[in-house]
């Protein structure tokens, strides 16, 4: 097996506007990978390879490139920075094995830069900073350096050196001080070097006893120190500089090399004789003549041509092509790498090649953020719903996150999205790659409900005949967040092992919707009784009676509207805080959290999602975009009746039993368990 350790995976994340884009560019040129850098401005930035995002200038996809830099091969991907996108982030996360954060030094630290720190954090990954834009009329270093400390992390100093300097394996500190871009910082390179001591000593016991004993420590001994951390992720290695002018760039890739780690490093099982293969897919692309590309990245084991690799459903899959990140057919993928591949049929953003306990990682879509928008996708053109359908379909494969639901009944089209951003950018991509025009109906958050009070749910399924399941459910309200619980109290001699299991494979389809249209959570279940019949019980009949028990037991308790509840943390102007204050109030929200930091205020507040879709727009024409926000959903709460929404059912209602007995007889694979 190839060593990785030439070998970088790295995403750069930010806040929207923050350089990321920019920044890309830089380093591509200065690897050598392109001749001249695109401009953002001008549309020809080379990973916003999307008409919209040439458009408008924002980047709506990751966008996987790759350069060299001192003998070592950097995959880079830019991910988009509006939180509309957050799945595209969250995926990216998966194929990575360091970061670069970029905060501007004309904004400073943004709500967003926190959540993305945070999440970041929250998955390990090591990260190194940059402090982008010093060029800019404002820009600040100490100020953002100060920022970076108090709100992201203490772990964190700016570099008194060139993260390149101790290469040349100089012991003595003043000959390895190459002058670094850094100077330009507002700080000289005596505080830096006394910075740097403060954040690594309360991570390395022998730096600190060095530094007691003789009172300083040299920067060769500071960058090893600072290399080892934050390979690790206790340490952040900050840089700053102008992604527009260049500057501070050949540093930054000097950073990358040395302070990230590459990907043998990153790994966290222990290489065994057995190298299983194990790989995520984190993004697919539109189908093509050699049809869907499959970006995978592996952590273990090989991929080449004409192997065969275990589909979703069980059938083997034989790869037909595999390309490197620049495009080239390089016919194999080793453990660490990432790569484009082709033959994998039916291959889905987030499905798991291989033996999953070999990810370092969760992947878990949705663990950063979920759609809290449902919206009907209405055609121009009536007799195109069907098209439509298709397309969003093959969207869905790209983005797990983008809930597709047809309502066969009604013939409507219901689609979930992030936001109105996201809305708006879906619009241009069916009409720019399937040439469809769609319109929205008024889009609703997506509730959820629970029973109001404790109830038996029952379900005799004893005609007509031959069938026989009884079932008898305790239904009880559960606490806020605490999700499904189930249990069963019925013996295997009154209901057999295999039939038990029926029920509870069947609860998820049956908990899909409420009585109110939406999914049910914060419930108790308990099977109390119940009992099959050894000569009518026919094997699914388990898996009818259930949706109808549960179903039962839902309208006997009655049912409570639940709306998602979004926690937005603030960056206000001083002028602005009072009208905020009041709005969050207007919004059914409640503050719960304020504090000064210099001459803005940060306000921390809980508002439910359906009052806020708009605020951030709204938010911006109050401050003249001096203030900015980012929100998290924070869980779910009750809703008053009058404010939220009932959704109508779909597909047959289990209560409506003869109907429900007869559809599900006859359509018991895909009709109205999926619907
Ligand atoms: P992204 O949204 O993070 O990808 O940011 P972009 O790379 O698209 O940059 C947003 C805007 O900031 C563009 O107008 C860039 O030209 C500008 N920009 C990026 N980096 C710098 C910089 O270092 N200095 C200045 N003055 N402008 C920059
Ligand atoms: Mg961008």
């Amino acid at each position: 097996m190839k060593a990785s350790s030439d070998l970088r995976n790295i995403g750069i994340f930010a806040h929207v506007d923050a350089g990321k884009t920019t920044l890309t560019e830089q380093m591509l040129l200065l690897g050598g990978a392109i001749r001249k850098a695109g401009s953002v401005d001008r549309g020809t930035a080379h990973t916003d390879s999307l008409p919209v995002e040439q458009r408008r200038g924002i980047s709506v996809q990751a966008a996987c490139v790759s350069l060299h830099w001192n003998g070592v091969r950097i995959n880079l991907i830019d991910t988009p920075g509006h939180a509309d996108f957050a799945s595209e982030i969250e995926r990216s996360l998966w194929a990575l094995d360091g970061a670069i954060l970029i905060v501007s030094a004309a904004d400073g630290v943004e709500p967003q830069t926190e959540l993305l720190f945070q999440t970041l954090k929250r998955q390990s990954l090591p990260c190194v900073i940059f402090i982008n834009k010093t060029d800019r009329e404002g820009a600040d270093v100490p100020r953002t350096m100060a920022e970076i400390r108090k709100r992201l992390t203490r772990d964190a100093a700016l570099l008194p050196v060139s993260p390149a300097a101790a290469d040349a394996a100089v012991p003595d500190s003043s000959a390895a001080s190459a002058p670094s871009a850094q100077g330009a910082a507002g700080f000289t390179s005596a505080e830096l070097h006394s910075a740097l001591i403060d954040a690594l000593s309360s991570r390395d016991d022998e730096l600190m006893e060095t530094w007691l004993e003789t009172g300083d420590v040299p920067d060769s001994r500071l960058l090893a120190s600072a290399e080892t951390l934050s390979g690790q992720g206790f340490f952040h290695p900050v840089l700053c500089g102008s992604a527009l002018r260049g500057q501070g760039v050949t540093e930054l890739l000097d950073a990358v090399v040395r302070f990230l780690p590459s990907p043998d490093m990153a790994e966290v099982p222990a290489r065994s004789e057995v190298n299983p293969l194990c790989g995520v897919i984190f993004g697919v692309t539109p189908p093509s003549a050699l049809g869907r590309g499959a970006w995978v990245r592996l952590f273990s084991g090989a991929l080449r041509n004409r192997d065969s690799v275990q589909s979703g459903s069980g059938t083997p899959l034989k790869i037909t092509q595999i390309r490197d990140v620049d495009g080239t057919d390089t016919g194999a993928l080793d453990t660490g790498q990432i790569g484009l591949v082709y033959g994998l049929t039916g291959a889905v953003t987030g499905q798991i090649l291989g033996n999953p306990s070999k990810l370092p990682r969760s992947v878990d879509p949705g663990s950063m953020a979920k759609p809290l928008m449902t919206v009907q996708a209405i055609p121009d053109r009536p007799e195109e719903l069907d098209s439509l359908y298709k397309a969003f379909l093959e969207l869905a494969a790209e983005d797990p996150l983008l809930g597709v639901r047809f309502l066969r009944d009604v013939r409507e089209l219901h689609i979930q999205v992030m936001g109105r951003i996201h809305l708006e950018i879906l619009a241009e991509i069916i009409k720019n790659r399937f040439g469809l025009e769609v319109s929205f109906g008024k889009p609703s958050v997506i509730y959820k409900e629970t029973i109001a009070s404790e109830a038996i749910g029952s379900a005799v399924y004893t005609m007509p005949k031959p069938c026989w399941a009884i079932l008898h459910f305790r239904l009880k309200p559960g606490p806020r967040g605490s999700g499904i619980t189930y249990r069963s109290r019925v013996s295997f001699r009154d209901i057999p092992e295999r039939y038990q299991h029926q029920v509870e494979q069947a609860l998820p389809t049956a908990l899909a919707q409420g009585r109110l249209g939406w999914e049910v959570t914060d419930l108790e279940i308990t099977l109390e009784e119940g009992n099959y019949h050894h000569i009518h019980t026919h094997p699914l009949d388990f898996i009818v009676a259930t949706p109808w028990g549960i179903q039962d037991g839902l309208r006997n308790g009655g049912s409570t509207l639940l709306e998602p509840l979004l926690e937005i943390r603030f960056l206000l102007p001083a002028d602005s805080v009072g009208k905020v204050m009041g709005d969050i109030v207007l919004m059914r929200g409640e503050v719960k959290d304020s504090s000064d930091d210099g001459d803005r205020t940060i306000l921390t507040a809980s508002v439910p999602a359906a009052e806020c879709l708009d605020y951030s727009e709204r938010l911006a024409a109050l401050t003249g975009g001096r203030g900015s926000m980012a929100a998290k959903l924070c869980g779910y709460r009750e809703c008053p009746p009058e404010k939220g929404a009932v959704q109508p059912r779909r597909g047959v209602d289990p209560l409506d039993t003869s109907k429900y007995i007869l559809a599900a007889r006859s359509a018991l694979e895909g009709g109205i368990f999926d619907a």
